[in-house]
C-alpha cells in the first residue's frame, strides 16, 4: 500500500463545495474576533457584531408570543407532523399579516412556513439555480445569499449600494450587470447591513427595471416595519402587479426571538406569472423535500401574529430609534470612523475606516481583532458583507452597553492615531 496500512486508509472525504461555500459567513468571520478577546479583561465584553438583541431586557419578546407557543404546546394539537404546505391555520395567519400592507390579498396558497428566514432563502436559490442561471444580490448585504448560490451554483453577481445616496441601489449598475440568463434581483428593506430604509418612489424603481429586464424580485423583508426615521416601511409586495415578487421574512427580528426559526417565503403574483413559467410547482417541490418548522410554532403563529399588541412594537422602534441616535452620536466623535448616513431602519449601521489616520491597523480585520482584544468590543469587519475596510455595527443592544462599547471604540481609535 502506499498510503500506509490499510487500517490508515478511509474513503470519506469532505464535499469542498460546502467547505468554501460556509467560509466567509458572519458567523466565521465573528468566531474570529470573539475568539481573540483577551479572558483576562475584567470588564464585560459588548457585543456590537451580531443582530441578535433577545440577550438584553429591554428587548424581551412580548409575553402574548410566549403564551401563544406554551399554549400550543400543552394543547397536545400538535405534536404530529404538520401538512405537506404547513398548517392551513398558522398560512392564512401569515397572508393575513401580510396583507395588511398591501392593496390586494394574499391567499394561504402563497404562503410557505420556513425555518426562519434564512430557510426560506435556501428554498428560493435552490428553486432558481437553474444551470447558467444568475442573480443580481447586493453590495454590501447579507453573505448567506452567497453562500447558498455558491453551493446551489447559481452565480451571484453584485450591484452596489450607494453610501452617498442613502443606500440606494445603482440603478445603472444593476441594469448592466443583467443578461438574458438573469433570474432574480434580491433587495433587503429595511437593510442589513446599512440600516437604510427605501422609499416608495425608489421602490417602484426597482420593481421597473426589474419589469425590463423580465426578472423577479426577491424580497428579503426579514426588518419589516423596524423603521424609525423618515422613511416607513412599504412592501415590495405592494409593487407585485408590476412584477412578481417573492417576500422573505420571519418574526425574528420584528418579534425578537431569533432562536425561535420561524419564518416564511410568500409570493406576491396577483397575475399568476410566477405559475405560468413554473417556478411555484418548483417551490412547493423543493419544499417538500425539506423540512418544515416545528408543528407547535406553527400551532402557535396566528396568536403571534394576530394578538401582540401595538405597544410591544411601539416600544422597541421608540428603543431602536434611541439607540440609532447615540450611536450615530457618539461615532461622530471619532475622528478616524465616517457614518455616510444615519440609520433609519432595522438594527446596524455601516461606518467606513478611514486607516489613514491610524498608526498600525492594516485593515478591517486587523482592527476588529486589535478592537476585541484590547477593548473587549465585538465589531463585524466589513469585509464579511462585501465592504472592506468598513464595519458593521449593531446598535440594538442595552443602552448602558451601547454607551460603553462606543467610549471604548473612540478610546482605541485615540490610542491608535498617528501622530502628527
Ligand atoms: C437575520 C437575517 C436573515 C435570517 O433570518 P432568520 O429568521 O434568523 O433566519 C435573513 N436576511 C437578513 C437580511 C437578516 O438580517
Amino acid at each position: 500500500m502506499e498510503n500506509g496500512s490499510a487500517a490508515d486508509r478511509w474513503c470519506f472525504r469532505p464535499n469542498d463545495l460546502a467547505t468554501r461555500s460556509s467560509g466567509v459567513t458572519i458567523r466565521s468571520v465573528l468566531t474570529r474576533v470573539v475568539s481573540n478577546l483577551d479572558p483576562a479583561d475584567p470588564r464585560p465584553v459588548i457585543p456590537l457584531g451580531h443582530g441578535d438583541p433577545s440577550h438584553f431586557p429591554c428587548f424581551r419578546t412580548t409575553t402574548v408570543a410566549e403564551d401563544a407557543v406554551v399554549a400550543a404546546l400543552r394543547s397536545a394539537k400538535f405534536n404530529g407532523y404538520a401538512p405537506g404546505l404547513g398548517l392551513p391555520r398558522a398560512r392564512s395567519a401569515i397572508a393575513e399579516y401580510l396583507s395588511k400592507d398591501l392593496p390586494y390579498k394574499l391567499s394561504s396558497d402563497d404562503v410557505y412556513p420556513t425555518v426562519g428566514c434564512t430557510q426560506a432563502i435556501e428554498l428560493l436559490v435552490t428553486t432558481l439555480a437553474s444551470p447558467n442561471a444568475n442573480i443580481l444580490l447586493p453590495r454590501p448585504g447579507f453573505p448567506y445569499y452567497e453562500g447558498v448560490c455558491a453551493f446551489t451554483g447559481l452565480e451571484a453577481r453584485h450591484f452596489d449600494l450607494l453610501p452617498d445616496k442613502g443606500w440606494e441601489v445603482d440603478l445603472d449598475a444593476l441594469e448592466a450587470l443583467a443578461d438574458q440568463n438573469t433570474v432574480a434581483m434580491v433587495i433587503i428593506n429595511p437593510g442589513n447591513p446599512c440600516g437604510n430604509v427605501f422609499t416608495y418612489q425608489h421602490l417602484k424603481k426597482l420593481a421597473e427595471t426589474a419589469r425590463k429586464l423580465g426578472i423577479l424580485v426577491i424580497a428579503d423583508e426579514v426588518y419589516d416595519h423596524l423603521t424609525f426615521g423618515n422613511n416607513p416601511f412599504v412592501p415590495m409586495g405592494v409593487f407585485g402587479s408590476i412584477v412578481p415578487v417573492i417576500t422573505v421574512g420571519s418574526i425574528s427580528k420584528r418579534w425578537m426571538v431569533p432562536g425561535w426559526r420561524f419564518g416564511w417565503l410568500a409570493t406576491n403574483d396577483p397575475n399568476g406569472i410566477l405559475q405560468k413559467y413554473g417556478i411555484i410547482d418548483c417551490i412547493k417541490g423543493v419544499y417538500n423535500m425539506s423540512t418544515d418548522p416545528a408543528t407547535f410554532l406553527q400551532g402557535a403563529i396566528p396568536q403571534i401574529l394576530e394578538n401582540t399588541k401595538e405597544e410591544f412594537f411601539s416600544k422597541n422602534i421608540i428603543s431602536l430609534r434611541e439607540a440609532a441616535d447615540v450611536c450615530y452620536d457618539r461615532l461622530k466623535e471619532i475622528p478616524c470612523i465616517a457614518c455616510p448616513s444615519k440609520p433609519e431602519g432595522s438594527m446596524f449601521v455601516m461606518v467606513k475606516l478611514n486607516l489613514s489616520l491610524l498608526e498600525d491597523i492594516k485593515d478591517d480585520i486587523d482592527f476588529c481583532l486589535k478592537l476585541g482584544k484590547e477593548e473587549s468590543v465585538v465589531i463585524l469587519p466589513g469585509v464579511a458583507v462585501g465592504l472592506k475596510d468598513w464595519l458593521r455595527i449593531t446598535f440594538a443592544v442595552e443602552p448602558s452597553s451601547l454607551d460603553d462599547g462606543l467610549g471604548r471604540v473612540k478610546a482605541f481609535c485615540l490610542r491608535h492615531a498617528k501622530k502628527q
